[in-house]
């Protein structure tokens, strides 16, 4: 019997992927250890230059404390070398996501079959419904990294929702590269039923999708999202950039009045949150305040800034000409915007009340996925009043 511990960086969709390949190792025998151990699996990230440093970063330091550390997910299948010159012990797996658990199991070797309760966050389960991307971001390597768009069967999809419901989780994120793609031939499934019917399983207390592509906000989803009484009230939605030119040369087949036009619907009741990338290689200091001027239009509160960084293999790959303390700058005044942005919606609530899911002591999420600071039991869903705001979230009364 081997120990092992898994790890992941990036994002929700890296989180599903070490999931499995945990649950795989428990299913074989294999036991769960906090650190150290004999093996190691580092799900790695590739979507900026500084996740693949962090990554390579975190199995060279598992490689210290491990027998054998494999090397999985996007950083792994990133053509290239990024894990060149690291100890013999550590093991790059260059497989996709569906084989990868099989892969790191067949080389670990099976013990038995047990039957594992694997629950790698307590009170938030991530489901997987769909992997690889058919878009073609100039400047996203994702789809280099993992394929094309694929679903997986909605039957898979909502037996997995019910099992971790049954294991206690109260909250469920749909997850997946590109959601909106979302399609089960066979049974005739797309994003807004399977959102009904996920959202439908008893015991459940909150649904909600990582992200959604400003293409697939339609009026099906939207009315599913909001006839779904599990449904949090809370949509993340990449912008990228607010400027047409740039939209335009990242290949992101939308205008940012198209953006706005999409999200009108929602900006009443659900809280948006966005991705956008500053210092692309044609944005301007005029491109880069119609982003800010967009995010603030919006309504948006959370926006997560990524600086640009190019990837190998896309066509942006050779260009990079903004300097990096501009893109420096224009991070720290974006990230100025989303926290001016958040601070206002949580004054907006003082004196009005919600129902709070705590997932850490201390702290949980509103039904909106706005922070409040809260003292209640962890895995409790509480009603609070809010009232004050500290620069961490909203406090109860
Ligand atoms: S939609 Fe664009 S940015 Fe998102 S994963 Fe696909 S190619 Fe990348």
């Amino acid at each position: 019997m081997a120990t092992f511990s898994v790890r992941f960086l990036g994002c929700k969709v890296s989180h599903t992927d070490a999931q499995l390949v945990r649950e795989r190792l428990l299913a074989d025998g294999h036991t769960e250890v906090d650190d150290a151990g004999d093996v190691a699996v580092v799900n790695t990230c590739c979507v900026t230059n500084e996740a693949v440093r962090k990554s390579r970063q975190a199995a060279a330091r598992a490689a210290r404390a491990h027998d054998r550390v494999y090397v999985t997910g996007c950083g792994a299948n990133l053509a290239g070398d990024a894990f060149d010159g690291l100890p013999g012990n550590v093991i790059v797996i260059a497989r996709r996501s569906e084989e990868t658990p099989s892969a790191v199991a067949g080389d670990v070797g099976a013990i038995g079959c047990v039957q594992a309760d694997s629950r790698l966050d307590r009170i938030r389960a991530f489901v997987k419904i769909q992997d690889g991307c058919s878009f073609s971001c100039n400047f996203c390597v994702i789809p280099l990294v993992r394929g094309a768009s694929r679903s997986r069967p909605a039957g898979a999809v909502l037996n997995e929702v019910e099992r971790r419901v049954a294991q206690g989780h109260r909250e469920v994120v749909l997850t997946g590269i590109n959601l909106g793609c979302y399609r089960d031939r066979e049974t005739g499934y797309r994003l807004p039923r399977l959102v009904r019917d996920a959202g439908a399983i008893p015991g459940l207390a909150r649904l909600r999708l990582s992200s959604i592509e400003v293409n697939h906000v339609n009026d099906e989803l939207v009315a599913a999202l909001r006839e779904t009484p599990t449904v949090s009230r809370h949509l993340h939605v990449p912008l990228q950039s607010g400027d047409d030119g740039v939209l335009r040369d990242m290949a992101r087949r939308y205008t940012a009045a198209g953006y706005l036009a999409r999200i009108a619907p929602l900006r009443d009741d659900f809280n948006l949150t966005t991705d956008a990338i500053v210092g692309f290689p044609t944005e301007t200091e005029a491109a880069f305040l119609e982003t800010v001027a967009v995010v603030a239009e919006a309504g948006i509160t959370k926006v997560h800034v990524f600086p640009y960084s190019p990837r190998p293999g896309t066509k942006t790959s050779a260009r990079d000409p903004v300097p990096a303390h501009v893109k420096k700058d224009r991070s720290a005044r974006l990230r100025a915007a989303s926290h001016a942005a958040s601070l206002a919606r949580w004054h907006e609530k003082l004196g009005t009340e919600d129902v709070v899911l705590v997932d850490r002591p201390g702290r949980g999420y509103g039904d909106d996925y706005s922070p409040w600071l809260v003292d209640a039991p962890v895995g409790e869903l509480v009603r609070v009043r809010a009232r004050a705001v500290s620069v961490e979230g909203i406090l109860a009364a």
